[in-house]
């Protein structure tokens, strides 16, 4: 509906938000009322209404994976991740916090009441019961004149923020808005596209293989600390990690979206790929919804040759080292039925059912190519992932180096390569 995405820069954390600005936070799932909000920000109407109040500016900023829509189409820097959303409004320089749906904190009405915020919901099943929050139902029919309302209700507080606005000076540059296409683009170029050249790093193993990590934060875990882990101990070890979710989120807060990453964490096979390329090791995907972008991405893989002819057949696999959404559930089987070597972190609540158990992490892998797996501890979350990386290669047959043969006119000719 929006476009497809190109890679961007951009930046990441709550430090995105400025205290001489207007800072309306965008928070939820759904893209449409919030691209409506980003381009009445920019009007001048607004912009001129902004500075009549005292501000230099409106300053947009998002959480969760509304704030991956509008980073990967417009650059709109995310201030945090799933774990963030009350410390974007104690700041007290939240101005406007605006929801949609899922992952909405329940507690996040009364942290408003105690700062100048105003908590807006903006779909009918997450309105909230406490009469600080205000109400304005989304219609398509007329979105503009919501999102002008909702701009101009920001501004409108600005003037009424408290004395203590405390904004944590830290942020990180991203690189963010990969896409199937884009990835074929970076590759090859304009006019040779492909995601052969993909290929021919695995083949020749500067890249072991693929690991697409994504999904929530948990707060039974320190913040970020097993997406950060899993996906240093990844990158070290030449996999390449396409991203989505609060993972892609918590890695541009930890600064591993950029291509200059890769010197710094990567082993020296990725390094090479990502700095003759000019790729970050993490690609950033777009949302938690995006992940079938992942799958795509994946079937390309397949469809340039070389790696066997299915996705069961890739050095790649799944992980959500934090998951705590049922919705991530449905997107792991969604993997592990599409062939894909799933690894959850946390805990699986399955341990009272071990046939189920067994079904899933061993019996699936016969019906579909792909099984169900859980690993708590980052490291050998990691590990596990690689080892099936490397189990893949060997079925392959790409699992041993080879020396790089120059070969001349007579050579190729003999192999029919005019
Ligand atoms: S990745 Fe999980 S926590 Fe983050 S926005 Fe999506 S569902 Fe919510």
């Amino acid at each position: 509906m929006f476009g497809t995405p190109t890679p961007l820069q951009s930046e990441a954390n709550l430090g995105i938000m400025k205290e001489d600005h207007v800072n309306i936070i965008l928070h939820g799932h759904e893209p449409v009322l919030s691209e409506m909000i980003v381009a009445a920000s920019q009007t001048k109407d607004m912009l001129d209404y902004a500075k009549e109040k005292g501000a230099n500016g409106i300053q947009l900023g998002g959480i969760c994976c509304t704030a991956n829509e509008i980073l990967q189409r417009h650059g709109v820097p995310p201030a945090g991740t799933f774990l963030q959303q009350e410390l974007a409004i104690i700041t007290g320089a939240c101005d406007a916090m605006v929801v949609d749906v899922q992952c909405v904190f329940q507690a996040l009405a009364n942290v408003a009441k105690c700062f100048h915020t105003k908590l807006i919901t903006t779909h009918p099943i997450a309105k909230m019961e406490q009469d600080n929050v205000i109400h304005i139902e989304f219609d398509e029919h007329h979105a503009m004149e919501d999102a002008v309302k909702i701009v101009r209700m920001a501004i409108d507080n600005f003037t009424k923020r408290g004395a203590d606005v405390v904004i944590p000076p830290y942020k990180e540059t991203q690189i963010a808005g990969f896409s199937v296409e884009s990835i074929k683009y970076h590759l090859g170029g304009t006019f040779r596209g492909t995601y052969y050249t993909l290929n021919d790093n695995i083949i020749n193993g500067r890249i072991r293989g693929l690991a697409g990590v994504v999904g929530c934060n948990n707060a039974r875990t320190k913040h970020n600390e097993e997406h950060i882990m899993l996906v240093k101990e990844l990158i070290k070890n030449d996999v390449l990690v396409l991203s989505t979710g609060c993972s892609a989120l918590a890695c541009g807060t930890h600064g591993l979206l950029t291509p200059e990453t890769a010197a710094v964490y990567c082993g020296p096979g990725l390094a090479e790929v990502c700095e003759t390329v000019g790729i970050p090791p993490v690609l950033h995907l777009g949302s938690c919804v995006d992940n079938s972008r992942i799958l795509l991405a994946a079937t390309e893989v397949v469809k340039a040759g070389g790696l066997g002819n299915d996705l069961r057949d890739l050095p790649a696999a799944g992980s959500a080292p934090e998951w705590m959404s049922e919705k991530a559930i449905a997107i792991g089987q969604y993997f592990v039925a599409s062939g894909v070597y799933v690894v959850f972190g946390y805990h699986m609540p399955l341990d009272g059912a071990p046939v189920f158990k067994n079904h899933l992490y061993n019996e699936l892998e016969g019906i579909y190519g792909g099984k169900w797996d859980c690993e708590p501890d980052p490291i050998k979350h990691a590990h596990k992932i690689i080892a099936h990386i490397d189990k893949k290669r060997k079925e392959l047959g790409i699992d041993k180096a080879r020396e790089r043969v120059l070969m001349d006119m007579a050579d190729r000719q003999a192999l029919g390569m005019e």
